[in-house]
């Protein structure tokens, strides 16, 4: 039974009340519930770290040192378990040095093709690059000079300085008398001199034959020993028309005479030195300071600090060299700097070297500086300093381009005059994969017998990886995107792509919600995948919230029925079928029992717009972006069509720039119309609320701060004098020192992440036994903070700042999580439903647009329902909100929709459909209108 089986008893990881279940294996399970319910504490914190800490044991006590002993998820027994994989959203590499064909060892296979059955073409003359044996040579030299006379050379010198004493002596004690140098065959023994600051060729001349005479086997041995000494270079001159030609070993142009070294599939790695293009280093970007940054506003002077690596006005020596430049011109530091004449500034910026007069101690006096100019000193920073937050700093001033010597493409000259058919690496690397695949399965027409014979192998790996790509819905991505760009959604679903590639059996795969950022139409392709690794012999566990896999899976486990403390039970479990007979929520939703009421009406909004014209970042096609103000707008479309594009990489960036001065450049527009209508901008996404377990929902919405300024009124504090500053646990006063106020102390663990342990001077309550004797109700400030907001809701009911804060968090769903609970334990989901509530509980001015990238990632139908209640409620205050998703439920309840598409990459980038879901049913087209007529 154990066999067929993972079998965990007693699981108590954070809310689990103390759970047995029995999972099957090999088989697909879906693992669902209410967001916060405790399916990660399920999944990740008690399966896959009880497999990751069984891995760890079977390592050597020497390794084990290193990485410390993982600690026991709180769990009696688990067996049946395989070795675990996770694939996660965020565990892939942000190295910039990591791309999709890195990553997914595509890339890998495709440089070993490049290195075997490539062509190679000179960068000179465009010519095949040719390579010939010794006898080729032999027999080419016989046959085209039959009546000539000709020496034969050995090049060791191109186009270089100096006076070579030494290697003209030594080519004399070789043996050789001679030697061909800038043209001229000279005696060596004549004691020939070179000038030493004039650039020279220099080739020994090992052969002179006049070939009416001369017989093969003389050739042979003459082409032999100049190979030698030409490093597999001869070089034929015709001693009447001075004519040279070149033969080589290696691959040379037959023109030029440049050569290439042989291609080994290093010479296509950007990660390697004998690929990477040396002015990025591989990065295929170099930083540019960029003039706006460094004078942002140019009707500051100088003295108010106009030019911001100098700061303002302080008496430096640099602000005196300023000072000197400017005086000669009649300038002041008082000068507005528009007011500056450009080739003046351009000294300041970019240095100078000049006699100018600089106030010293001693007066006014001459000096001749050498200025480096500002700019310059930045760029010189960014690249040389080894401080941190000087390289921080001087990149704040800085943009990053596309590198001028390689053009972004990462390698240098040489490896791209590869091509295999007609495309060199960098061409096939930046193919859309659809297309890309299409090309591998027609390169084996393109190649001669050898070639085609050698690349067998490679290609099969090629393809078949590429496959899975397509398969996990990733057809728009290319090779070279870097990983530093993709979505957590994206990036998940290469792991996956890459683990069916990797063909491993026995293995838990543990998988968090793949259907973020997935379309419906691209589902089936993910249920799909998911299956055929099921079916290689692997056990499947997902956490998801996607009916359509639900109703996929082999087994479904229901986690709730609330969330937080009250979830953390099993209340269903079984194959589908029996689930569905149940009346759980999770039942009633896929069996279609409830589901959310379509509004009668759409909202009218306010009549105004913001347009944004002439969008053409990535994929888009000049896009036009018409928001109707003061409606609930959803942007749809296939993965890759273009909305974070649009949204998150054109819009917003446009908007918090004109709202906020920020400094994010938005991917290339034309023109943005009506921003009056508009106060502010504000982006609601899943990240944490805080970094450090020290905030928390109280200290994030500001609750704290009115509940810390009540117990600093009660009489027990006046009496002791207690400011609401007493009530910090982030300041010094009435904190506990030991943990400085967090309760907890961090455990720094290399490789792996930090582990908590309650701080046992204060036992976990963050005060000093002073402030935790200030009561109110009973209740110490420490007592506060561990209640749960719903608690709170009715222990403050008589202080209405205090419950107009905590209630709208509890409208949210959000009662179960405690004040005090620390950042770091918080889901996204959670995190973007305390920055919702916080929004709601402010003084609303309805003006405001509010972004949120796919806000239903973990969220569960009747989190959706919640989520859903806010978004309605903060559209009727007079609010724009622009939301980017894949979910029918949402998609549904707009009352506007910008559809993009028709398709992912280079098919996509247009707005496809735009309007009411009413309208788009009736008059639209393409995926989402086909989705959509199901819904309503
Ligand atoms: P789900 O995956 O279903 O959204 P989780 O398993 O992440 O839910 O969380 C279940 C409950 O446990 C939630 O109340 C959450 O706030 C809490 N929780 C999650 N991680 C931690 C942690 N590291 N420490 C304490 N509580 C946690
Ligand atoms: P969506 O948000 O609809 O999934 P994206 O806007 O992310 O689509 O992608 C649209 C297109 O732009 C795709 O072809 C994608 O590969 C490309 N793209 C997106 N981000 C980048 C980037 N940082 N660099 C290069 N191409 C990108
Ligand atoms: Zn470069
Ligand atoms: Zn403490």
């Amino acid at each position: 039974m154990t066999d067929e089986m993972i079998e965990i008893e007693g699981a108590r990881v954070h809310n689990l009340k103390n759970i047995d279940i029995s999972i099957p294996r090999d088989q697909l399970v879906v693992i669902t519930g209410l967001s916060g319910s405790g399916k990660s504490s399920l999944a990740f914190d008690t399966i896959y770290a009880e497999g990751q800490r069984r891995y760890i044991e079977t390592f050597s006590a020497y390794a084990r040192q290193f990485l410390g002993n993982l600690e026991r998820p709180d769990v009696d027994r688990i067996s049946g378990l395989s070795p675990v994989i996770s694939i996660e959203q965020k565990t892939i590499s942000r190295n910039p040095r990591s791309t999709v064909g890195t990553i997914t060892e595509v890339y890998d296979f495709v440089r070993l093709l490049f290195a075997r059955a490539s062509t190679a073409y000179s960068y000179n003359s465009g010519e095949k690059m040719i390579r010939y044996s010794e006898d080729q040579i032999t027999d080419l030299i016989m046959n085209d000079y039959t009546d000539k006379k000709v020496a034969i050379l050995s090049p060791l010198i191109s186009g270089r300085k100096g006076h070579y004493r030494e290697l003209l002596e030594q080519i004399l004690k070789l043996g050789f008398l001679r030697a061909r140098i800038d043209g001229e065959i000279k005696d060596l023994t004549d004691r020939y001199k070179l000038d030493r600051y004039k650039i020279h060729d220099i080739e020994i001349v090992i052969d002179r034959l006049d070939m009416r005479e001369a017989d093969a086997k003389r050739v042979k041995e003459s082409v032999k020993t100049a190979l030698k000494h030409g490093k597999g270079i001869v070089q034929v001159l015709d001693m009447e028309t001075d004519e040279i030609r070149f033969f080589s070993k290696h691959l040379m142009c037959p023109s030029s005479g440049i050569s290439y070294p042989n291609p080994e599939p290093n010479l296509f790695s950007f990660n390697s030195p004998y690929g990477a293009c040396k002015n990025c280093n591989g990065l295929g970007e170099v930083a540019q300071a960029d003039k706006s940054k460094i004078i942002p506003n140019e009707s500051k002077t100088i003295k108010q600090g106009g030019i911001e690596p100098l700061g303002s006005y302080k008496d430096t020596w640099i602000f005196r060299q300023v000072t000197g430049i400017l005086a000669k011109y009649d300038l002041k530091l008082t000068t507005p700097i528009s007011d500056i004449p450009e080739d003046v500034l351009s000294k300041i910026l970019y240095g100078t070297d000049e006699s100018v007069k600089i106030e010293s101690r001693s007066g006014l006096s001459d000096y001749s500086v050498s200025f480096e100019g500002v700019v310059n000193f930045v760029v010189r920073q960014a690249k040389d300093s080894s401080s941190k937050s000087i390289l921080k700093w001087a990149n704040s001033f800085m943009n990053k381009v596309s590198c001028p010597t390689c053009g972004g493409s990462r390698l240098k000259k040489e490896s791209l005059y590869f091509k295999l058919g007609d495309k060199n690496i960098s061409e096939v690397a930046s193919m859309d994969i659809a297309p890309c695949v299409k090309w591998f399965k027609g390169l084996d027409k393109k190649l001669g017998a050898k070639e085609k014979r050698i690349a067998k192998e490679p290609l099969k790996e090629v393809i078949s990886r590429l496959t899975f790509l397509l398969d996990v819905g990733l057809e728009y991505l290319t090779l070279n995107r870097s990983a530093t760009s993709l979505s957590g959604g994206e990036a998940q679903r290469i792991r996956l792509a890459t683990q069916i590639g990797s063909k491993l059996v026995g293995v838990l795969y543990i998988l968090d919600e793949p259907s973020i950022g997935l379309h419906q139409r691209d589902n089936h392709r993910l249920i799909d995948s998911l299956k055929s690794l099921r079916d290689s012999g692997n056990s499947v566990i997902v956490v998801e919230h996607d009916k359509e896999i639900m109703l996929q899976a082999d087994h479904v486990i229901d986690i709730g029925p609330g969330a937080g403390i009250k979830g953390g039970k099993i209340v269903g479990e079984g194959p589908v079928k029996k689930l569905l007979a149940q009346d759980s929520v999770t039942a009633q939703y896929l069996n279609g029992k409830v589901s959310i009421e379509i509004p009668a009406e759409r909202r009218k909004g306010t009549g105004k717009n913001l347009v944004l014209t002439g969008a053409t970042g990535h994929n888009l096609k000049k896009v036009e972006l018409t928001l109707p103000l003061g409606k609930f707008i959803c942007v749809t479309g296939v993965s890759g069509s273009g909305k974070s594009s649009l949204i998150n990489q054109t819009l917003y960036p446009v908007l918090n720039n004109h709202y906020f001065r920020g400094n994010k450049e938005p991917l290339p527009y034309e023109d943005i119309k009506g921003l009056k209508h508009l106060d502010k901008v504000i982006e609601i996404d899943q990240s944490p609320i805080g970094r450090t377990p020290r905030s928390n929902p109280a200290t994030y919405t500001n609750v704290f701060s009115d509940i810390r300024t009540l117990y600093s009124k009660l009489p027990e504090a006046q009496i002791r004098g207690y400011k609401p500053g007493r009530f910090s646990f982030n300041t010094s006063g009435g904190r506990c020192e030991t943990c400085k106020g967090a309760g907890i102390k961090t455990i720094e663990m290399n490789f792996l992440p930090d582990v908590y342990v309650q701080c046992e001077i204060c036992n976990g309550n963050r005060y000093n036994r002073e402030t935790l004797e200030v009561r109110y109700r009973g209740k110490s400030i420490s007592d506060i903070l561990r209640m749960t907001i719903e608690d709170a809701c009715e222990f403050f009911k008589d202080h209405p700042r205090i419950l107009l804060r905590l209630s709208t968090l509890k409208d949210v769903g959000l009662g179960y999580l405690t004040l005090g609970q620390p950042s770091t334990t918080i889901s996204g989901g959670e995190a973007q439903r305390v920055k919702l509530a916080s929004e709601l509980s402010k003084i609303s001015t309805g003006n405001t647009i509010y972004i949120l990238d796919e806000p239903t990632t973990g969220l569960h139908f009747e989190d959706i329902k919640l989520l859903l209640g806010i978004l309605n409620r903060l559209t009727d205050q007079g609010n724009t909100i622009l939301v980017i998703e894949h979910n029918m439920d949402i998609i549904k309840m707009a009352d506007h929709i910008i559809d993009i598409g028709p398709e992912g990459g280079a098919k996509g980038g247009r707005i496809q459909n735009e309007g009411t879901p009413e309208e788009i049913v009736k008059n639209g087209s393409g995926h989402t209108a086909e989705y959509l007529k199901m819904e309503l």
